[in-house]
């Protein structure tokens, strides 16, 4: 197979070991910096362009989109779909998983565990979506925000009022979150690959962190999850159509809730932590299901 990696970066950590795992399977595999790629749209020939270059001939494309490229990657994905390439997972998908709003709203409408979650958009609303969760403590997040940055634990009604109407101010999108405590500043993450958990670690923030981020400092360690968690972690990567995620999940005194779902799920923590080849099981997962033309979304 020839597989196109859709990447900022070819020294990334996740980047590399794709490229590793796809040429150890007997597979031609190309990084390409999707900033970098320029495309024809209205021909009914589409192609993408890079440096100069056509890349033809790719059955499959892993794309590998950093937040702050949701946008011109997800395009670009798309047309690699018009072209009828197998992509991991599908740009429809990619986006959907990026708004955490709309990412809950579906998950709750298939009857998965969440957090109590409120959203308003003025601050006439703010007491009563405070009352709606429960009340402090809680925490706030900005619907933008990635790697812990910009979500917020506020301690009391007061302090959670100022920090949304702060936020309200600064005309950012934000949710308002029961705070799970119980979860004692750990979440675990269950990488998804099809209908499996294929590996899951437990992430533990920092001394005095209520977050478990790896980048604001947390460890991660081996976990073993439960069959329930297993088929939420796999329910909630199908309903948000991702075949490749990370399913974070907080365990809660209403049993487990999903957090978020991660459609480029890194794979350093992961790998370290259980010693699993999960690049390896990527690539066996795209020799075993591409197919030109399968993907079912066409760029829509
Ligand atoms: P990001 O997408 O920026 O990583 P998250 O929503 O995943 O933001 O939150 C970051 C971390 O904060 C999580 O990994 C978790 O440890 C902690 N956290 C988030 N929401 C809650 C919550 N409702 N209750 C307890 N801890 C939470
Ligand atoms: N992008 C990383 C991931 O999805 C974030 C991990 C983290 O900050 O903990 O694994």
């Amino acid at each position: 197979m020839k597989i196109a990696i859709l990447s900022r970066n070819a020294k990334l950590y996740s980047t590399r070991r794709l490229v590793e795992a796809a040429e150890q399977q007997g597979h031609e595999v190309k990084v390409v910096d999707v900033l970098r790629c320029y495309m024809n749209i209205a021909a009914n020939n589409p192609m993408v362009y890079y440096k100069g270059e056509a890349l033809e001939g790719f059955d499959a494309v892993i794309p590998r989109i950093g937040a702050s490229v949701t946008f011109y990657g997800a395009a670009v994905l798309r047309q690699f779909e018009m072209m009828g390439v197998y992509p991991v997972n599908e740009s429809v998908a990619i986006t959907r998983s990026r708004d955490k709003l709309r990412s809950i709203q579906l998950l709750s409408r298939k009857g998965i565990g969440l957090p109590i979650t409120g959203f308003a958009n003025k601050p006439d609303d703010v007491k009563s979506v405070i009352k709606l969760v429960g009340g402090a403590p809680l925490v706030v997040k900005l619907l933008e925000g990635t790697q812990g940055i910009g979500v917020v634990l506020a301690e009391t009604d007061k302090a959670a009022e100022s920090v949304i109407e702060g936020f309200m101010g600064l005309k950012a999108n934000i949710l308002v979150q029961e705070f799970i405590k119980e979860a004692g500043g750990a979440d675990i993450r269950c990488f998804v690959i099809g209908d499996k958990v294929v590996a899951a670690m437990k992430r533990q923030g920092a001394p005095g962190e209520f977050r478990s981020n790896l980048h604001r400092g947390g460890s991660a360690s081996l976990v073993r999850i439960t069959p329930e968690e297993r088929s939420t972690a796999v329910r909630a990567a199908h309903i948000m159509g991702l075949n490749v995620a990370g399913v974070d999940i907080l365990r809660s005194n209403h049993g487990s809730v999903v957090m978020e779902v991660n459609s480029s799920p890194g794979l350093e923590g992961i790998e370290a932590a259980t010693e699993k080849d999960v690049a390896g099981m990527i690539i066996k997962f795209i020799a075993a299901h591409a197919s030109h033309g399968k993907t079912r979304t066409r760029g829509k």
